[in-house]
């Protein structure tokens, strides 16, 4: 008889944005006259930057011209993309990645989820808690998670990051074979220092666990000393992979580009990663459309650089706005200085569902509760500074003005 993967079964069942739908939702129903201002789940908000649009309708003359309609692409992705990342992402900061360490995709979820393929099942996997829950839910799937009990996966190592600790986690008693980190983070809005990374990857060289760097988020760190990538960091060629994204740098998330680094030089059980990641890719990935590819380049062009630069400069002002808003009014706010995403804690002790519902009934803002990103977001809410900006000093007045 035909058995199903039973760890998908074993998935909570509600998805921390569909209660938030459902919530919203049932509000919105019961007060059809209230306007309701959503910083809660993190899509942007702006367009694509002009130069990625160009690029798109230039890319698409060529697919429709005979002399130069492109099929199928190369699996890792075409190389005048690689090259525009490497040149403009990793060597200015000192980063000597090469562009055959890089896999173009259609984003970094799909990535961060997938790489679990080339590794055991038995592998066990930390992650920060809170924690963007693709990590868990995608090796849950993998049957790597153990069973959900309590709000915790058994198997999952699992590593607070509190304002005890500076939204930072310690590192683990238990040797963890795979170590999600993901700076700046999603959703504390924390980002990590080079000091702060260092004993992380010399742990994992010492260890043999390799560190799955999430940096989806790095456009937006702002200070010229903290690291844009896990690479800055002397070692971590032997012992990370890095996730990039073009959705939050360059409005992406409808379009759907991103990429992954597997350097060479990182080998587990005598195998290299790069060649058993492009051994997967062959197979089950058939590479990211060219067009999308010709639109992602676009943003490392003169034009396209101003004009993401412009783009995160907004984002970042209502960043500033929200923070510097809810700091005003007595909250104890983090992030929102290197990060699009603010966390703060809910006044008087209260629960982040509780503080949740009372921002929707009285403030009309929608906002993610802490707790959905893992036990130590309790008492916490993320905001998201991706909103229109004109709604985001609303949003931040109202929520002021209930406090
Ligand atoms: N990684 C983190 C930490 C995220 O917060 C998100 C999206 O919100 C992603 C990855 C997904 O990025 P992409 O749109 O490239 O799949």
């Amino acid at each position: 008889m035909l058995k199903l993967n039973e760890n998908y079964l074993k998935l909570p069942g509600s998805y921390l944005f569909a209660e938030i739908a459902r919530r919203t939702a049932a509000y919105s129903e019961a007060h059809p006259d209230k306007r309701l201002i959503k910083l809660g789940i993190g899509d942007v908000t702006l367009p694509l930057p002009a130069a990625s649009v160009e690029a798109l309708k230039r890319a698409a003359d060529e697919m429709g011209d005979k002399a130069t309609f492109m099929g199928y692409g190369p699996y890792e992705g075409y190389g005048f993309l690689r090259e525009a990342i490497v040149k403009n992402d990793y060597l200015p900061r000192g980063v000597e990645i090469s562009p055959d360490e890089l896999f173009i995709s259609d984003g970094a979820k799909s990535d961060c989820g997938n790489i679990g393929d080339i590794f055991s099942e038995d592998c066990t996997v930390a992650v920060c808690d809170p924690v963007y829950p693709v990590y868990i839910d995608a090796n849950a799937m993998a049957g790597r998670a153990g069973d959900y009990a309590d709000g915790r996966w058994t198997n999952i190592v699992y590593m607070p990051c509190t304002a005890e600790n500076g939204f930072f986690p310690e590192l683990p008693g238990r040797v963890p074979d795979l170590i999600y980190l993901c700076f700046p983070n999603n959703p504390t809005g924390t980002a990590a220092s080079k000091e702060q990374l260092r004993p992380w990857v010399d742990y994992a060289n010492e260890h043999g666990s390799v560190i799955l760097y999430d940096a989806a988020y790095r456009a937006y760190i702002s200070d010229p000393e903290l690291p844009r990538s896990i690479y800055e960091i002397p070692g971590a060629e032997t012992c990370a992979i890095e996730f990039g994204s073009f959705s939050k740098t360059a409005g992406f998330t409808g379009t759907r580009c991103g990429w992954t680094v597997i350097p060479r030089a990182l080998v587990r059980g005598g195998e290299s990663l790069y060649d058993m990641w492009m051994r997967r890719q062959s197979t089950k990935y058939n590479g990211t459309a060219y067009v999308i590819q010709r639109a992602a380049e676009a943003i490392y062009s003169p034009e396209g650089r101003a004009q993401v630069a412009e783009l995160i400069g907004y984002y970042m002002e209502n960043a500033r706005v929200i923070r510097e808003g809810l700091a005003s009014a007595g909250l104890e706010v983090y992030g929102g200085t290197d990060s699009p995403y603010i966390w703060f804690r809910a006044p008087e002790g209260q629960g982040s569902w509780e503080f949740f519902d009372r921002l929707l009934g009285e403030a009309n803002v929608v906002t993610t509760p802490g707790a959905g990103f893992g036990p130590s977001g309790e008492g916490f809410i993320r905001l998201t500074a991706f909103g229109d900006a004109e709604n985001t000093r609303e949003a931040v007045g109202r929520i002021k003005a209930i406090l």
